[in-house]
């Protein structure tokens, strides 16, 4: 008899109550119980004491403070948990205010520190159930501060009573997701545990299995059903690491799968255009360029020219660090287009860079017989109308603008490869619109109007993206990299500086500017309504124009017109500033050579992408450039102080000296991804991406890339999985294209 479908109350006897608690996680039948995962796990023994914690902690800041600290051997897992075991030998209740009380509980494990646990709610209730003398095992964040280690709200499980006696024989146990409403209902850990337990045990519930033999053979990997069994609980620490691993393959090696023949299909539905890439125009302007192109830069005009070549649809992401030449690469392959009867575009996510990528090539081409356009949203309505008459009869060979090329009237014609800068900066919806615009003006010149091609799409992005990433989110496009610098660079010399150096911090930005150079001032707030710790533009403009009044500043923020900056921007290019003070808004791509300073000031406040951005500003040119991070004095003395949270002031120096130890953008991207986390960095909605459960895209870089390869190879062969051996994805890809909900839909 299957128990499959059983419901909870039948099998279980469990109240009317708690069903119902437990069917609003949808957990409703045996089944749904076990495929609760545990979210964490508690260990009767801990693998680590409280005296080692304290000095790995420790530790970690003194080095992060240090003169040699190096960044390759520094353990970026900052926001680390820990589980441990210990006796309750202390507890106190503290008064915090007329109406809160604070409760403190002091574990102590015998190796000579002790740790605290706050409880910061419902001190009253956990003053009774934690009694002196019981043996606990705790999980949690922990902080160090100048009071101690301590964990807040950690997960908590009993082990001995006061009595010693043993509550639980598990060696490892499993800790299910709780909430507000379990807990009400009465639905303790020990009842989930019991719950689960009852079920393995009877072997009521089946699962069917969901990975191919041969991946199975090949990875060593456990069943699914040894796997879940083994999630629930672990014989030891080895087959819950195997357990895991095995469903974290699961998750990803289905996701690449549905990448993979999404991918297939739409090569199958669409046709695409052929360029040759022997293109007399970029021939011309090849040779005739003042520099010769790098290594990388050859090799991506290759890796395009093959594709275009190819006769299939390129879908490429252009990856290269600021300053690393991406645009003149790209003209270069929009000229083949052109020659091949192609129209083009090039669109920016500001128009400051729409506005430069247009000077820019319209100087570089004057010789060619090209025209150019630049659209953009301010323009006046009888312009624009004129400009979408010669956009929609051809005359423009190159269309460069912002957001503005993605309205529903623009008719391109015959649009068949388009350039993304920045691609970041665009949702994935806004790509896919103007992919379907310039497919609309392509097909409307073929003859056979049912037949619907896909323009060419070159993406690029200066913000490195980690290769798990660049595997999952990107997933669908092949990648070109550029990775060195063009020649004649001078490496930036980064340092950080503290407040209460500004004055020789001033003294030695004079010095540059009396040598010609110019400099950027980045300050966090505009003006100084937000918030009284912030330095802000505004304010900064003053007090620096009057410290230098000899010089000549200029203000640049996000308040500012378009036109106004644009205004200003231009200016600080001609040299008419030599100070430009600003806020982030000088982000992207702006191209000075003369610049060669980059003072930001409230560096801790700046995301590592963002400061690693705004040192891409300078440095373009053949001078020493300085990039010079401002902060509070406080971090100078932080490991003596050891006041703000631990954590918090151990990422914001962290940022700061990876900073300070590489240029490497893809290296940054890497720690960036470390210390934020994957949702943060991607902005989770525009990625796209589904929630996983198991699959950690910061962490799982080989799992990620060896189900890819698994799935590109098993789509290859089989795109249909119509092969024996494949029965069991079919399977599986019906389900989760039925309903995309989760990974782990095992029904
Ligand atoms: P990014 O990749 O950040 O978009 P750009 O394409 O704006 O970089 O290039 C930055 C600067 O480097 C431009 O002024 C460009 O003309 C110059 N440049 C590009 N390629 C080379 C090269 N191979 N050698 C020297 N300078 C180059
Ligand atoms: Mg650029």
């Amino acid at each position: 008899m299957s128990y499959n479908n059983l419901r909870l109350q039948e099998f279980d006897g469990l109240g009317k109550k708690k069903a119902e608690a437990l069917s609003g996680i949808g957990v409703s039948t045996p089944k749904d119980v076990l495929l609760n995962f545990p979210s964490r796990y508690l260990s009767r023994t801990s693998s680590v004491s409280i005296a080692e914690i304290i000095s790995i902690l420790t530790e970690r800041e003194e080095t992060l403070f240090s003169n040699d600290f190096d960044i390759d051997n520094f353990n970026l897992k900052i926001q680390s948990e820990y589980s441990l075991s210990g006796r309750i030998i202390k507890k106190e209740m503290k008064r915090i205010s007329r109406l809160k009380e604070l409760l403190v509980i002091y574990i102590s494990d015998g190796s000579g520190k002790s740790l605290k646990i706050n409880f910061w709610n419902y001190a009253k209730f956990y003053m009774k159930k934690y009694q002196l003398g019981m043996r606990i095992s705790a999980s949690g964040r922990a902080n160090l501060d100048k009071y101690g280690l301590s964990f807040t709200h950690p997960d908590i499980e009993i082990l001995l009573d006061d009595k010693n006696e043993p509550v639980s024989g598990d060696e490892i146990l499993p800790v299910y997701p709780g909430n507000e409403v379990l807990s009400k209902a009465g639905i303790s850990q020990k009842i989930l545990r019991s719950l689960a337990k009852k079920i393995l045990s009877n072997s009521v519930v089946n699962f069917a299995e969901t990975l191919p033999t041969q991946i199975l053979v090949n990875h060593n990997f456990p069943s699914i059903n040894k796997a879940i069994s083994h999630l629930h609980f672990p014989q030891d620490k080895e087959s819950l690491a195997k357990a895991r691993e095995r469903m974290k393959f699961e998750e990803i090696f289905y996701y690449q799968l549905q990448v993979q023949s999404r991918r297939k299909k739409s090569q199958q539905d669409y046709s695409s255009l052929r360029i040759n890439p022997k293109s007399k125009k970029a021939r011309e302007i090849y040779d005739n360029l003042p520099f010769s192109l790098t290594k990388d830069q050859k090799k991506v005009l290759r890796e395009i020219a093959a594709d275009f070549e190819s006769g299939k649809c390129m879908n490429r992401l252009l990856q290269g660090d600021v300053g690393s030449g991406k645009t003149i690469t790209a003209l270069l392959t929009m000229l083949m287009a052109i020659d091949s009867g192609l129209q083009t575009l090039l669109i920016a996510p500001t128009e400051i860079l729409a506005y430069q990528h247009f000077e820019n090539f319209s100087q570089i081409l004057a010789d060619l017989d090209i025209n150019i356009c630049l659209l953009v949203g301010k323009m006046k309505k009888s312009e624009r109308n004129k400009l979408l008459i010669k956009i929609q009869s051809g005359e423009y060979h190159i269309v460069i603008g912002t957001h503005a090329t993605i309205q529903k009237d623009l008719q391109y014609n015959n649009l068949g490869f388009v350039v993304i800068d920045e691609q970041h900066r665009f949702g994935v919806s806004q790509r896919a619109e103007l992919l379907r615009l310039a497919s609309q003006s392509i097909s409307k010149n073929t003859d056979e109007a049912n037949n619907k091609i896909m323009p060419h799409c070159l993406v690029m992005s200066a913000t490195p993206i980690p290769r798990t990433l660049e595997m999952t989110v990107y997933g669908d496009l092949d990648a070109s990299l550029i990775k060195t610098m063009p020649k004649g660079r001078k490496d930036i010399i980064t340092k950080i500086s503290y407040d209460s150096q500004l004055g020789e911090v001033l003294d030695f930005v004079k010095k540059e500017i009396n040598k010609g150079r110019q400099a950027f001032f980045v300050y966090p707030a505009v003006d100084s309504k937000k918030s009284a710790e912030m330095k802000s533009a505004s304010q900064w403009y003053e007090k620096i124009s009057n410290h230098f009044p000899e010089l000549s500043c200029g203000l640049l923020h996000g308040k500012l017109k378009a036109d106004e900056k644009e205004f200003l921007m231009e200016k600080f290019k001609q040299g008419k500033y030599d100070i430009l003070i600003a806020t982030t808004v000088v982000e992207v791509g702006i191209d000075i050579p003369n610049a060669s300073i980059m003072l930001i000031e409230n560096a801790e406040r700046f995301g590592l992408s963002q400061l690693h951005q705004l040192r891409g500003r300078i440095g373009r040119g053949p001078h020493q450039s300085y990039c010079i991070l401002m902060t509070k004095d406080d971090f100078q003395y932080m490991v003596k102080k050891k006041t703000m949270d631990q954590e918090d002031r151990l990422i914001a120096v962290t940022r700061l000296k990876t900073m300070e130890s590489t240029l490497d953008g893809f290296k940054i991207a890497e720690i960036d991804l470390l210390l934020r986390g994957p949702g943060d960095l991607l902005g989770t909605k525009q990625s796209g991406l589904p929630s996983f459960t198991f699959i950690n895209l910061v962490e799982d870089l080989e799992i990620i890339q060896s189900s890819k390869k698994w799935a590109v190879n098993i789509v290859a062969q089989d795109p249909n999985f119509l092969l024996k051996e494949n029965l069991v994805i079919r399977k599986k890809i019906d389900k989760l294209n039925a309903n995309e909900q989760s990974y782990f839909n095992i029904a």
